[in-house]
């Protein structure tokens, strides 16, 4: 039987965008307070559905040109097409 591998959709969206971009993210998120940041839970629910949204596009929301790792990262972002 064949073993799936499961990865998380905030690892899988750090793996797709270039190198710079997710250390820029990463940056990003642990800069911010803690208070500010969504929940592991909340940032894999927002980009599942960013992931079949067709704005979604190499990583980048062409709705707000943000990409979509920055734009779920904290807690109280919106979606620009009020998706999540
Ligand atoms: S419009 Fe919303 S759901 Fe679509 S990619 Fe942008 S942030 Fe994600």
């Amino acid at each position: 039987m064949k073993e799936k591998i499961l990865i998380c959709k905030k690892c899988e969206i750090m793996q797709s965008v270039p190198e710079d971009i997710a250390e820029y993210a990463d940056r990003l998120y642990r800069l911010l307070d803690t208070k500010d940041r969504a929940a592991d839970s909340l940032m894999e629910e927002r980009l599942l559905i960013c992931e079949k949204c067709e704005k979604h596009e190499g990583g980048t929301c062409l709705s707000c040109g943000c990409y979509t790792i920055v734009r779920v990262m904290k807690k109280d972002s919106r979606c620009p097409q009020k998706k999540w």
